[in-house]
């Protein structure tokens, strides 16, 4: 038994009878199978023809290589295809409802692509000559006045790359702001709905992390937060709206406690898309908050994609944010400020967040979105996103059980447990059962304070008949999680490839292709 070179199909796969020919694909009518490509490559064949040039060497010295690098080679249509039919496998938001909790997979206009696009945003490059560059730090000043003014803040650093990125930014303005008044605080209190990225970005930054309770309706813990405050505490970070789902309604006393015993109150606002036109983070005593652009103001994310998190500041805070950063003159022109000058605007930056400006890309589809909507449209965008999330979970919680439906209705996203489940079912076979029905699973396993939570976002981008459809398969995964079907244990059955050893792939995993006969000799 054999297969084709160029299909990724192996016998122990199976699916496909007693004999198989010898040139069989594994392909299934048109989802074509595709192996890797170090199998399909060799190092004898290269797609491009390197005319031999003899300046080449002597433009190396004598630092050219005379080993062979041993990466495969495809001819130019092999190598289209071969990324092209991986392509093929990913599920994207283009393809169909992304149901994922806390990430927003919201469809992305294409108006902001267009935009993006034109010449004089798509390539400018950073070094140039900042008169030549006028409209593109408009672009940037234009965004950051509007993200100042959706949330009631004083400043904004523009630069950082993604939300952790952003919350590393405002640590760090918090922590600039204490050396300024020559406090050494060590302590930032996150509760413990938190997302991982808030205490990991706490203790990138030199503090310790300290838990704070949640009440048994979802929300931080005001009397454990208050007793906990002191001269050590530099500064807690809360989610608002949290990860539950929930709007934190004790916001501003916590920032009125907080700011009372010395520390600064930082929010994660990756959930802004919750709440834009409706709250805004100042009016709540906030010092500093990133925004996902990403999310919030729909660009095309996730798989590593390119993000953006600009953080609000407080006016306490915004002499601390990073450099560089726009400025705009009576004139009407624009300059970069790229360094601290004593006595400006910006005397004590603690320093810089990237080698430039940001994401360039990113700001354009932001404000493109920002601007088609206007202000009363980004408030339609909260109240649909809100009132989507709604829906499905009173749609479903007579099937799942949602742990905080006894507190109101939720904000943007639903959030459901585990119990009630057949013995030995688990919230990780509903999500592997909804792959079958064509959905890319919701969030699982997060909250951490939910037992076995499955967070759903629907985003104020999907419309009821498609939201009704998931709330049709996922009810019916859930009957049969509920049922005990066997068969559910072992979903996905439609899927290119079946249930994955979860547990190997994070203790054992195998980062490296090798030969099969090496990969042998190597166990
Ligand atoms: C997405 C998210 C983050 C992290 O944002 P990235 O852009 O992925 O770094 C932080 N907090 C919350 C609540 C989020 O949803």
């Amino acid at each position: 038994m054999n297969s084709i070179k160029q299909s990724g199909w192996k016998p122990e796969m199976g699916g496909v009878g007693e004999s198989v020919p010898a040139t069989y694909t594994g392909n299934k009518a048109l989802m074509l199978e595709e192996a890797l490509i170090f199998e399909i490559g060799t190092t004898e064949t290269t797609g491009v023809d390197l005319a031999d040039a003899p300046q080449v060497a002597t433009r190396l010295g004598n630092l050219e290589r005379h080993s062979d690098i041993g990466l495969p080679g495809l001819s130019e249509p092999e190598t289209v295809r071969h990324y092209t039919r991986l392509s093929r496998q990913n599920y994207a938001i283009d393809l169909g409802f992304f149901p994922l909790g806390s990430c927003t997979m919201k469809h992305n206009p294409r108006l902001n692509e267009k935009v993006a696009r034109m010449a004089g945003f798509a390539d400018v490059h950073p070094l140039q000559p900042v008169e030549t560059v006028q409209g593109a730090l408009a672009v940037i000043n234009e965004l950051a006045v509007w993200l100042i003014q959706l949330t009631g803040m004083y400043g904004v650093a523009m630069t950082p790359k993604a939300g952790a990125h952003g919350e590393l930014c405002g640590i760090l303005c918090i922590k600039a702001a204490l050396e300024a008044r020559g406090d050494p605080r060590s302590v930032i209190l996150v509760p413990e709905s938190a997302h991982g990225t808030n205490p990991a970005t706490a203790a990138f930054a030199g503090f310790l992390v300290e838990n704070i309770p949640a009440t048994s309706e979802g929300r931080v813990d005001l009397a454990v937060l208050k007793a906990r405050l002191g001269p050590d505490v530099a500064g807690v970070m809360i989610t608002n709206p949290n990860t539950c789902g929930l709007f934190e309604r004790d916001m501003r006393a916590i920032s009125d406690a907080v700011h009372a015993a010395g520390g600064y109150v930082y929010c994660d606002g990756a959930n802004f898309n919750a709440i834009v036109g409706r709250v805004r983070p100042g009016d709540l005593g906030i010092d500093a908050m990133h925004i996902n652009l990403h999310k919030t103001f729909s660009t095309p994310h996730g798989g590593g994609g390119p993000g953006s998190g600009p953080v609000v500041l407080s006016q306490a805070l915004s002499p601390y944010g990073p450099l560089p950063f726009t400025e705009r003159h009576a004139d009407g022109n624009y300059t970069l400020v790229e360094e601290e000058t004593a006595g400006e605007r910006h005397p004590r930056s603690f320093g810089r967040m990237t080698a430039f400006h940001g994401q360039m890309g990113m700001f354009t589809r932001a404000l493109a979105y920002i601007m088609s909507h206007g202000a009363n449209g980004l408030r339609q965008v909260a109240e649909d996103a809100v009132l989507n999330a709604n829906y499905i979970l009173r749609s479903l919680e007579d099937v799942l059980e949602a742990p905080f439906a006894h507190s109101g209705p939720c904000m943007h996203e639903a959030l459901f447990n585990d119990n009630g489940l057949a013995e030995g079912f688990s919230t990780l076979d509903i999500a592997k059962g909804l792959i079958d029905e064509g959905y890319h699973p919701m969030t699982v396993y997060f909250p951490l304070v939910v037992h076995g939570a499955m967070l759903i976002e629907p985003t104020e981008t999907e419309s009821k008949a498609t939201l009704d459809q998931f709330i049709g398969a996922l009810g019916r995964v859930a009957e049969r999680a509920k049922a005990g079907d066997p068969s559910l244990k072992s979903a996905p059955h439609h899927a290119p490839r079946r249930r994955l050893d979860e547990t190997q792939a994070a203790r054992k995993p195998v980062l490296v292709w090798r030969e099969p006969e090496q990969a042998v000799a190597a166990e």
